[in-house]
């Protein structure tokens, strides 16, 4: 062994990207990252990674990163020490409590950060301040996915893991872009395709790469996914393909909801979802004839003003065809952000404590504050506010102070003016990030948080499989990891909790919340990992539902659904659909991703997909620029020309641009979840100088 080589370290950690969850050997030498090597032990990519897991880390020693906690001094920042900045965020978040009450602050918690961060997050929201109003950013995507999948069959995460996707005979992906969005599990779908002749049904206004590939292809109009999914539960019954077996052991229901598809004849599907009736039949006998069938869907399903209902309609169907409970089956929502899920599952979630538990249940109540040592009336049974109601409640003096950690809210939230409006409104706002973001203009004091590599914890992927991560390197100037931030900050509430390592943070929640109970760093050791709900001998469900599903009898719910059209569509003024969503080479704002610009050379130009039809009718060019221009705001951009978009639907990605996409969305919510809409934008376009 040289010398060289004894001076590179190698940690395990896990991707700081997308919620697939890749694991590889990072080699460093001090702060500088010599490669990222992927190994065959790791879970869930083995030797795989994409672009992003491989190169975009850029950030951890950009400039850019805040090194030392900042305060607000009338309209600009001094650096701060710790002690000073806690203690001012400290007396602040009490005085606010105490003179407007507990449910005056609302907390942001991240996605990005650790699950041991998010349980302190939603500890210090509940058992300091008395507030259930924590969220997290899955708010924003895969909260009608969840809520479809409570209606149904009773957990808020994939059915099952990879291997199962894999086994699929059939996988439907519906509103989803794996292969930007998810690369590493399309790159798996991919070869199970080749190699074990598996199908793949693709249902999306975009042709995607996905879409390029897929056996069938349904171009559906934007918003109609439920008409389409609701149309192939009653093919399924219409033409004996529905699993009776199935419907009789295990789900409620049945006749209320088959009876509830009436208007959903194929007639009617084709007139709403623009798609011809033998593609239909076409896309109905492909389920009917499979053994075993994946759902895969995303934002495209969910970032409409009734996702909610959409999901519980990819659920209702899979349940039709008995497709729940055995190997290669069941609803695959996939998870953004590395850590979306975990942030949900331990607790940023307005109405559940960590492990899904209803903080509405006095039990529930009185057995966390047990735990935690607090008088249970000090615990609210209140379900709290979510992200955009705490904006909401922002602008009309309600919520007085905001916490937000690792969220780009300012930039990621709908209808940005609002979100402005909200920020500029508050009493004292505290962000807790890698850089001076967006959101941490608004704030009055800034504490700089780690990145995963800085820092040990443990992060859930898409899988619901929970992997552990070790410190690469050091924190960077005096920035500190995140769950030391907030257990320094719990202390100068008085509250001394007294963590000295993540682990202990583990330990706490899998003592306390049923489905984590057999979850620790020794069982998750090295390539090690474990899925949730784990059982207290430390044994995984990767498979849900195999014997029962998560309800009170054990069985699933058919959940009869109303569609109801999109809450903003084109009209004479406004005469275009926008679509966006994510590129491969980018992540959400980019505040990572776009760091030293290794990626974002790949992909440097925010453009607009126009389809070959309207660019002849409008007279537009590669290159031309245009002007896009919605009921709240305007962006100019290029346009690109190409056939992934069709007709009158327009597509930009949400990465780019000073103001972004937010500046176009609107006020448009899923009522059920209060998911912003969005995917509901109606534009017009005009032709402007290139600038
Ligand atoms: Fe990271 Fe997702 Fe890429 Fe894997 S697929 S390397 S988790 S961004």
């Amino acid at each position: 062994t040289t010398l060289r080589q004894q001076e590179i370290k190698r940690t395990k950690t896990v991707c700081t990207y997308c919620g697939v969850g890749c694991s590889f050997e990072m080699w460093t030498r001090d702060r500088h990252l010599l490669k990222v090597q992927p190994v065959m032990d790791a879970p869930v990519n083995g030797i795989s990674t994409c672009v992003k897991g491989k190169f975009a880390w850029d950030f951890i020693n950009s400039p850019q990163r805040l090194t030392t906690p900042l305060i607000r001094e009338n309209d600009h920042f001094r650096p701060a020490s710790w002690d000073e900045a806690l203690a001012l965020v400290a007396r602040k978040l009490l005085e606010t409590r105490d003179q407007y009450g507990p449910d005056s602050i609302g907390f942001i918690g991240s996605s990005k950060g650790s699950n041991e961060e998010a349980y302190l997050t939603q500890k210090i929201a509940r058992a300091i301040i008395g507030t259930n109003s924590v969220d997290n950013s899955s708010r924003y995507c895969q909260n009608p996915a969840t809520e479809g999948l409570f209606r149904t069959v009773g957990y808020g995460g994939d059915a099952g893991t990879l291997a199962d996707l894999v086994q699929a005979d059939l996988v439907i992906i519906v509103g989803s872009n794996m292969a930007e969005n998810h690369p590493v599990i399309a790159a798996r779908l991919k070869a199970a395709k080749k190699h074990h002749g598996q199908k793949w049904l693709v249902v999306d206004p975009r042709r995607h790469e996905m879409a390029e590939r897929a056996d069938a292809y349904l171009r559906i109009r934007p918003g109609t996914d439920l008409v389409w999914a609701s149309a192939m539960a009653r093919y399924m019954f219409d033409h004996g393909y529905a699993d009776d077996a199935f419907l009789a052991a295990r789900v409620n229901h049945v006749e209320e909801y088959r009876q509830s598809l009436a208007p959903f004849t194929l007639d009617y599907a084709a007139q709403v979802t623009g798609l011809q009736e033998d593609a239909l039949c076409e896309s109905a006998e492909m389920i009917g004839h499979a053994e075993r069938v994946c759902i895969i869907w995303a934002m495209g399903i969910t970032q409409h003003s009734h996702g909610a209902d959409a999901s519980t309609a990819l659920s209702n169907l899979l349940l039709v065809t008995g497709n729940y409970g055995r190997p290669g089956t069941g609803g695959y929502p996939m998870r953004g952000h590395n850590n979306v899920q975990g942030a949900s599952d331990f607790g940023c979630l307005k109405n559940f404590y960590p492990g899904y538990e209803p903080v509405s249940d006095p039990q529930v109540r009185n057995k966390w504050a047990n735990a935690w040592g607090v008088p249970a009336e000090h615990l609210s049974l209140k379900v709290g506010q979510d992200n955009f109601m705490m904006v909401e409640m922002a602008r009309s003096d309600t919520i007085r102070a905001m916490y937000v950690i690792g969220e780009e809210t300012a930039f990621s939230d709908a209808d940005a003016e609002n979100v402005h409006q909200g920020f500029t409104n508050l009493d004292f706002l505290v962000v807790q990030d890698l850089f001076l973001s967006r959101t941490a203009q608004y704030a009055d004091v800034v504490l700089p948080g780690c990145p995963s590599v800085e820092k040990e914890g443990t992060f859930v992927n898409t899988e619901r499989r929970i992997q552990h991560f070790s410190a690469v390197m050091t924190p960077l100037g005096e920035s500190r990891p995140d769950w030391l931030i907030l257990t320094q900050l719990a202390a100068c509430m008085g509250h001394d909790w007294g963590y000295r390592h993540p682990g202990e943070i583990m330990a706490e929640a899998a003592a306390i919340a049923e489905s984590f109970a057999g979850v620790s760093y020794a069982r998750l050791e090295g390539w090690k990992s474990q899925i949730w709900p784990v059982s207290a001998d430390g044994s995984s469900t990767p498979l849900l539902y195999t014997e029962r599903f998560n309800t009170a009898d054990g069985r699933a719910t058919l959940f009869p659904l109303r569609w109801q059209p999109p809450a903003e569509e084109p009209d004479a003024l406004y005469d275009l659909t926008l679509d966006n969503g994510r590129m491969l080479e980018h992540f959400q704002s980019t505040n990572q991703s776009g760091q030293g610009g290794r990626t974002t050379a790949l992909s440097p130009h925010w453009y607009v997909e126009v389809s070959p039809e309207l660019a002849a009718a409008r007279s537009l060019n590669e290159g031309d620029w245009v002007r896009l221009i919605s009921r709240r705001g305007t962006q100019e951009l290029p346009v690109v020309v190409t056939d992934r978009v069709q007709g009158t639907v327009l597509f930009i990605s949400i990465h780019q641009g000073k103001d972004g996409v937010n500046a176009l969305t609107g006020e448009h919510h899923d009522p059920a979840v209060n998911t912003p809409a969005y995917k509901e934008v109606a534009v017009r376009l005009e032709p402007v100088d290139r600038p």
